[in-house]
């Protein structure tokens, strides 16, 4: 199957029913086919496996994504979730060191820290689905923690400036997580720019595809030659056309372990004409997202996220929440659209459901109990929203959330015994 397109077609009530996978993704671009044809030709898949005269295609990729986001430094790595721990080791985490990252994420951040033997400690989220920066500098204080694990949890960026500047009044390190904002910014500087590094994923449903796949960068020279050197360089790091100048591995490379976790030619030459097209593809998303956000518009019920002017989004999935609706009433909804076809997450889900989680379901970290995040958490509503659905897919996908909200609202789910908060 190559189209995931969704087509029209109604159920026996009438009703129309949407029929597009919310997990298709488009095809591998044909220059990105080709160029892992000759790769696999070659039988030189391994990074520094090169013939002479030869660059490797992991190390165009890193000037490349260097390049284009304006980094000095970038390393390619084996998953996004490799990218967190190696930043975290990169900048001096060490066992027994608290974390501070966002509540409202997903498993591979908290993951991660727990990695190395330091505790997540977790922070608030905002209606705006930002972390919530009162809470930042509450738990920091009380943590004592020296770093942050930022997490552009679902594409939502947080006032950078702000944040960049409460976390350099307490002298904190900002590590990005970057795996949903790939070709986003706050006021035209990319994420991933602003914290001290950047972590991407090129996982399938992000917003390049390698299967899986991370990218590294910084503009710190000694953190950026620990974290080469982390992944698994051996002694080869000068085959790198976007790491440090040799200058910065002269200590490192005696002091820093092998955890391997390269990444390797055939995934790079994936991913190279997907880097090209990146703005071209992200302006489709967002026109996507457009779309339903119009048809959702004036819901009853329904809250939509707002977009701060500042926010150069990139919206490869879309938000909305039900606010202080029962946990009944918002199980309604999502069965009810399900059965038109439209797959909704709910992150407010008391058990952890494929891939939506929530901090109190992490329990090898364990948090006071966070209410005011709770409320936001209960009404989080998310889906995808893959390049493989056009604008009529999106209209009508609109239509029908729209639909079934103001039926659960109006109906008789919204009386206000089944509106109550909780389970
Ligand atoms: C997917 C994801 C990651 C990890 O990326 P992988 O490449 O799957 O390891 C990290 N953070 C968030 C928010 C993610 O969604």
């Amino acid at each position: 199957m190559t189209e995931g397109k969704g087509s029209a077609d109604t159920d026996r009530g009438g009703a129309e029913v949407f029929r597009g996978s919310f997990t298709q993704q488009e095809p591998i671009p044909e220059a990105g086919i080709e160029a892992a044809l000759r790769v696999m030709r070659s039988g030189r898949l391994h990074r520094y496996n090169t013939v002479e005269g030869e660059t490797a295609e992991a190390a165009l990729l890193e000037q490349e994504f260097a390049a284009q986001t304006g980094a000095k430094y970038c390393l390619a790595v084996a998953s996004g979730g490799y990218a967190l721990a190696c930043a975290l080791r990169a900048v001096g985490v060490a066992p027994g060191d608290r974390v501070l990252t966002n509540a409202f994420t997903l498993a591979p951040v908290p993951g991660a820290i727990a990695s190395l033997g330091a505790e997540p400690v977790f922070v608030g989220v905002t209606e705006g689905l930002v972390i919530d920066m009162d809470d930042l500098a509450e738990r920091a204080a009380a943590s004592g923690a020296r770093v942050l694990m930022l997490s552009h949890m679902r594409g939502h960026v947080c006032d950078m400036e702000a944040l960049m500047q409460l976390c350099a009044d307490r002298g904190i390190t900002v590590i990005e997580d970057c795996a949903h904002t790939m070709g986003a910014a706050w006021n035209g500087r990319p994420t991933g720019r602003w914290g001290a590094m950047g972590c991407f994923s090129t996982q399938t449903y992000k917003h390049a595809n390698s299967g899986e796949g991370g990218l590294i960068i910084s503009d710190d020279a000694q953190a950026m030659a620990r974290a080469v050197m982390l992944s698994g360089s051996y002694m080869l790091y000068g085959r790198h056309l976007a790491a440090p100048p040799p200058e910065a591995f002269e200590t490192i490379r005696y002091e820093t372990p092998n955890i391997s976790g390269r990444m390797d030619n055939l995934r790079a030459a994936i991913l190279r004409p997907q880097l090209g097209d990146l703005s071209r593809q992200c302006a489709r998303w967002n026109e996507r997202y457009r779309v339903v956000e119009e048809g959702l518009r004036a819901t009853p019920g329904l809250t939509l996220v707002k977009r701060p002017e500042a926010e150069g989004f990139v919206a490869s999935s879309f938000q909305f929440l039900l606010l202080d609706w029962g946990a009944e009433a918002i199980r309604a909804v999502l069965a009810r659209c399900a059965a038109r076809g439209v797959e909704l997450k709910w992150f407010g889900a008391p058990e952890p459901v494929a891939f939506t989680s929530r901090y109190d379901s992490w329990r090898y970290a364990r948090s006071a109990p966070m209410p005011a995040t709770d409320r936001i958490l209960h009404a989080i509503i998310d889906m995808r929203l893959p390049l493989t659905f056009s604008l009529e897919d999106c209209a009508q996908i609109a239509r029908i959330i729209r639909a079934e909200v103001s039926a659960v609202f109006q109906g008789d789910l919204a009386a206000p015994e089944a509106l109550r908060m909780g389970d």
